[in-house]
């Protein structure tokens, strides 16, 4: 158990109250961005990450929000996962997204950790992945080249992962924002995953989107984690199902496809076989659940 161990390494730590400052510390070769810590310090404790330095972001005025602008629900990197599904605004909108936050850990861990630092780790089987991904989140990215204030990028959050534990951050730079557009009217989105006992990390996680045209699926999105070495779409399931009439077993049909869009392997929490048998079963559940809040009869 790692969060029985103690911390055996030296490191600085640094507590910058503005954005600009962070970013310049985190230039140094080293530096490391300290959130919530539910999975860095853990990872420090065994070894598997010696960072020279730690830059905490919690309490940074500019990373410390969730709001609603321009379209778009906006979630700043120092939001906790436990102000997010909490917020009224989520609540209403994105009850996915709520739901996927709602499976990590328990009421400390969300108390503690951030929505940016479930990305940033980039466990394959993180659990708010899948559910980002059909929603078209996207990451903001900022870093400093020094006394020239904040640069910004923003990318999807399917090109954000690079394999497992490894993102598209360089040195210095920090994700700032997750972003996400106000769902149109007749959409729905669920969320679904296995795990061996609720607290546990998923043995695999399954997200879908349906954005429905009558009784057709004009647009349906499926994303799985924990069966590849990154979260992955399920473009297969997608595009059997566009432009589809909902009916006659659609959704079973088309969920056993998904073998075709996953590569699971056997680890300490699964088999591979198992994933794979399991996969069809939540991607369809999931389907119906997203169906039914776009507003689709059945
Ligand atoms: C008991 C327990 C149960 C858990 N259960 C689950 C679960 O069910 N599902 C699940 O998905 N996860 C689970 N986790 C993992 C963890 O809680 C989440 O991944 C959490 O969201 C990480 O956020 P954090 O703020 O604590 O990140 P930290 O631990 O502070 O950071 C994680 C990584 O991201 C980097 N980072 C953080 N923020 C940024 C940023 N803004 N910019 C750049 N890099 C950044 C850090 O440098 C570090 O590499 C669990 C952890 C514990 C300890």
């Amino acid at each position: 158990m790692s969060s029985t161990r103690v911390i055996s390494v030296d490191f600085e730590c640094r507590i910058p109250r503005k954005l600009e400052e962070a970013l310049e510390a985190l230039n140094e070769e080293g530096s490391q961005v300290l959130a919530g810590g539910t999975d860095l310090l853990n990872n420090i404790k065994i070894n598997a990450v010696k960072p020279s330095r730690l830059v905490y972001v919690l309490g940074i005025p500019e990373l410390e929000f969730i709001s609603v602008e321009g379209g778009r629900l906006i979630v700043g990197a120092a939001a906790l996962l436990s102000d997010i599904e909490h917020n009224r605004q989520v609540v209403s909108r994105f009850p996915a997204l709520v739901e996927a936050i709602n499976v990590i850990g328990g009421t400390q861990i969300r108390n503690m950790a951030t929505l940016a630092g479930n990305l940033c780790n980039a466990s394959p089987g993180a659990d708010t992945p899948p559910i980002l991904f059909v929603l078209d989140a996207e990451v903001e990215i900022c870093w400093t080249n020094g006394g020239t204030g904040a640069q910004r990028s923003r990318l999807p959050v399917g090109g954000f992962f690079t394999g497992p534990k490894k993102t598209v951050l360089k040195q210095g730079q920090i994700v700032h924002s997750v972003s996400i557009p106000l769902p149109p009217e007749h959409s729905g989105a669920a969320f679904r995953r296995l795990a061996r006992v609720s607290l546990d990390i998923a043995k695999i996680n399954c997200a879908a989107y349906i954005e429905r045209d009558g009784d057709t699926v004009h647009e349906a999105r499926i994303a799985l984690g924990s069966v590849a070495p990154t979260p992955v779409r399920a473009p297969t399931i997608e595009k059997a199902l566009d432009g589809r009439r909902y009916g006659g077993g659609l959704f079973q049909e088309a969920a056993e496809l998904v073998e075709e869009d996953i590569a699971p392997i056997d680890d300490v929490r699964s088999t591979a076989e198992y994933r794979r048998q399991i996969a069809s079963l939540l991607v369809r559940e999931a389907l119906q659940e997203a169906w039914r809040r776009s507003g689709g009869k059945g």
